[in-house]
């Protein structure tokens, strides 16, 4: 590869970015001006469709887990990106280049993450090159911070790293404040933009929070979005999306889907707004919110990303109580699932027994001098778990018995979220 030399305004390209909060994304709370600007976010020179290429042997050998590609693909669809596909890639320039020439055949950005290594295997920027029909140079600006930061320390400059200072005429460094490799932003004649980050989390993390996504604001892109979730408790993710039917999980506006994760069902809605009917994405998303609590509303015990610690936590602040728990046949799945719960004052887990949960419950409140304590008492009962639950406090024993599915570890872990599903309803209920 042929290597020249241009000049670049190094100083106007590494100044501070401003602020992320200075920016305005767009967002789905409604207001007056929400239904004007519909069409505008319609526009079609803004960004609305992206896809991620994770680049490094290491990746697809499976040493290395692929974190980044999770975290921008999350950062890109609430602001109203849809990410249309995720590929991990080995450091190998045709399969990047051509990784790279399809996602921009298909999708408005294209961000890389990895491979702005110093050495031969790290090729992100020739297979960037070769797809724009550019040669890398060597940027002076780039080159004399590179050099500066072995200078300072008083070590020689290891030829290797000058790749580190390549660009091509259409690309755009992106500082690094935290490591060698500077990042890409290339704009494509077309509009399309690639945008490459280091691989590193540490090093891409605050690149992609504090340089790019300010200026893909800036630039356009996303439509408004309104994501909601709805967590459930007690019931299998078939039986949720049953009851919801097949249909409303079909649309493509809003999107609703189930995920089955460790600690709940969940029923995210996607929404974006609906020009036809006059509709905002908020209340696109709302109307289906309203859908979903009408089928599925005695299981909601919380929305968005909300764990059951802090759910409980939110009601023993309300009653400005604190918690002891008692376990056995659990494996101290509740007490894991409460950790960090600054209200619980003391938990036991307990070996194999068959006392009572509501005496357990009630001795452990009166040891710990406590409002309140939650017992369960878990035994695997042909292939399921058969779980006791009981809520004490000083005027009253609440009892409950649920089966879990599953015996074993997974049962006992469904077990204490059965125990922390009946101290959570129980605690709504009471007054203060
Ligand atoms: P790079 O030199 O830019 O190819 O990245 C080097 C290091 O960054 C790798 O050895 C990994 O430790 C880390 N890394 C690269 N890609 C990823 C990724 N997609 N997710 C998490 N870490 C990564
Ligand atoms: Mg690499």
């Amino acid at each position: 590869m042929v290597l020249a030399t241009r000049r670049h305004d190094h100083a106007a390209a590494h100044a501070r970015p401003e602020r992320p909060g200075d920016v305005r994304y767009p967002r789905g709370v409604p207001d007056a001006a929400s239904a004007a600007r519909i069409g505008a976010e319609d526009a079609p020179d803004r960004l609305l469709t992206a896809e991620l290429l994770s680049i490094g042997t290491e990746l697809t050998a499976g040493e290395t887990r692929d974190t980044n590609a999770g975290e921008i693909a999350r950062s890109l669809t609430v602001l109203g990106v849809r990410v249309g596909r995720i590929q991990a890639l080995p450091d190998d320039l045709s399969t990047v280049g051509r990784a790279l020439g399809d996602g921009l055949d298909r999708a408005g950005l294209v961000v890389c993450t990895g491979g702005l290594g110093p050495t031969p295997d790290d090729l992100t920027r020739e297979a960037i090159a070769e797809v724009c029909g550019e040669q890398p140079i060597v940027d002076p600006a780039l080159e004399a911070w590179l050099r500066e930061l072995w200078a300072r320390r008083g070590m020689p400059f290891p030829k290797l790293n000058l790749k580190q200072a390549w660009l091509i005429s259409s690309a755009t460094p992106i500082p690094n404040d935290n490591g060698t490799a500077p990042g890409w932003w290339v704009d494509r004649p077309d509009g399309r933009l690639i945008v490459a980050l280091p691989g590193p989390p540490r090093e891409m993390r605050p690149m992609w929070d504090g340089w790019v996504l300010p200026r893909l604001a800036e630039r356009g892109l996303g439509r408004e979005v309104e994501i909601r979730t709805l967590r459930l408790f007690g019931i299998g993710e078939s039986q949720a999306a049953e009851r919801l039917g097949d249909a409303f999980l079909r649309t493509a506006n809003p999107i609703v889907a189930t995920y089955a994760r460790q600690d709940a069902v969940d029923v995210r809605i996607a929404a974006v707004p609906d020009r036809e009917r006059g509709q905002t994405a908020a209340d696109v998303a709302a109307e289906a919110e309203a859908a979903v609590v009408e089928r599925l509303g005695e299981h909601v015990w919380a929305r968005g990303a909300t764990t059951w610690q802090e759910a409980i936590a939110t009601e023993l602040g309300r009653l400005g109580w604190r918690l002891a728990t008692v376990e056995t046949g659990t494996g101290g799945s509740l007490v894991a699932l409460l950790s960090g719960l600054p209200h619980l004052a003391r938990a036991e887990v307990l070996g194999a027994t068959d006392l009572d949960p509501g005496a357990l419950a009630s001795a452990a409140r009166q040891a710990a001098g406590v409002d309140v304590a939650v017992a369960v008492r878990a035994a695997e009962r042909g292939g399921d778990t058969a779980v006791s639950v009981a809520v004490a406090t000083a005027d009253d024993v609440h009892r409950e018995r649920r089966v879990a599915f599953l015996g074993g570890v997974q049962g006992g872990h469904r077990a204490g979220l059965a125990a922390a599903d009946v101290l959570l309803r129980w605690l709504r209920r009471r007054q203060v």
